[in-house]
């Protein structure tokens, strides 16, 4: 990555792009990941060991959904600069880059959905690719700074971005210091594979595997499965339809842990202005009959559009103006 000090939302310079040694230990840190899980099993769990997994593993997995996803790359709702943080720092130790990082290359999924030039399509390049072949590839390991204007004002979230790895060595060393060997392999490597391979499936699973209530331009899907697996972030055929929302969970039985996680912080004032689908979003995913797959380019159609002038569903804007009643656009 090169971020630099000089460098503004508007440079023409990107960051993030990783030097070779920074390749090489993505790479290797995975392989040594899943090792320790292989490991872990080999060794068997005691109580403790599943209590501090599934403890390490809700936390993070909360920082993610509601920290990376619905926070930092969608705005959905606010908090102070020091939550921002904590969700931030959090969010780096599930081994998923930094938040700017994340963000952007979120937002570029959002405007891209299911097109050739998607960063993660599994309906493009297959299911693998989608789940974690695109990470592994490093072909999207840079981002525009002006991507993500509204985060880059922040200091310590661009140092977070640049160090992201200090967070996750840290982690990872208090677990060998608390737990030993033990500690390692279940308590941080079996909840880092677990958390990383939760959050792939809604690359990968929730574009091919679900329901579609809402006609979106994209294949996207809602699958209660993945839902309870991601604390909410299953309902991504909504997401799709309104991605500004708090609520991935449009109705009420559509359970998303993350938003009532996000609802309980609100009454003791730690998070504030929520925001809501519209009342004609809700309407509209009510009439009952499956949506149909609108439409997706193959990727031998692309040249240099991948839209052809076929009237395609309404896309709403990345960033929604702020603030923003709970019930409007
Ligand atoms: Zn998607
Ligand atoms: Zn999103």
């Amino acid at each position: 990555m090169q971020a630099t000090r000089a460098q503004t939302p508007d440079s023409p310079l990107r960051c993030a792009r990783p030097s070779s040694w920074e390749r090489w230990f993505n790479v290797a840190g995975l392989a040594a990941m899943h090792f320790g899980v292989v490991l872990a099993l080999w060794m068997g769990a005691r109580t403790i060991d599943v209590a501090i997994v599934a403890g390490l593993y809700l936390v993070r997995m909360f920082a993610i959904t509601a920290g990376y996803h619905r926070y930092f790359a969608h705005r959905a709702f606010k908090t102070s600069r020091v939550f921002q943080f904590l969700l931030a720092l959090i969010g780096t130790t599930a081994t998923q880059k930094g938040p700017l990082w994340w963000a952007a290359i979120h937002r570029r999924h959002h405007r891209e959905s299911d097109t050739p030039r998607d960063v993660h399509s599994p309906v493009q390049r297959g299911f693998w690719w989608s789940h974690m072949g695109w990470i592994l590839a490093n072909e999207h390991e840079e981002y525009e700074p002006s991507e993500v204007k509204d985060l880059w004002k922040y200091p310590e979230l661009r140092w977070l971005d640049r160090w992201h790895v200090v967070p996750v060595l840290a982690l990872l060393l208090g677990t060998l210091f608390i737990g030993g060997l033990r500690g390692l392999t279940w308590w941080y490597c079996v909840s880092t594979v677990l958390v990383m391979h939760g959050t792939f499936t809604i690359n990968s699973l929730s574009h091919v595997w679900g329901h579609r209530r809402f006609a979106t331009s994209d294949d996207s899907r809602n699958n209660p499965v993945l839902a309870l697996i991601t604390l909410g972030e299953g309902w991504h055929n909504n997401h799709h339809r309104y991605m500004h929302t708090a609520n991935q969970g449009f109705y009420w039985w559509q359970v998303d842990i993350s938003y009532y996680a996000l609802k309980a912080l609100s009454w003791v004032g730690v998070t504030w202005d929520l925001r809501k689908p519209p009342q004609r979003v809700l309407d509209e995913g009510r009439r009952g009959k499956p949506a149909p797959f609108v439409r997706v380019v193959a990727a031998d159609e692309l040249r240099a559009e991948p839209r052809s002038a076929a009237p395609e569903p309404k896309r709403e804007p990345l960033l929604a103006p702020l603030p923003q009643p709970a019930d409007a656009e």
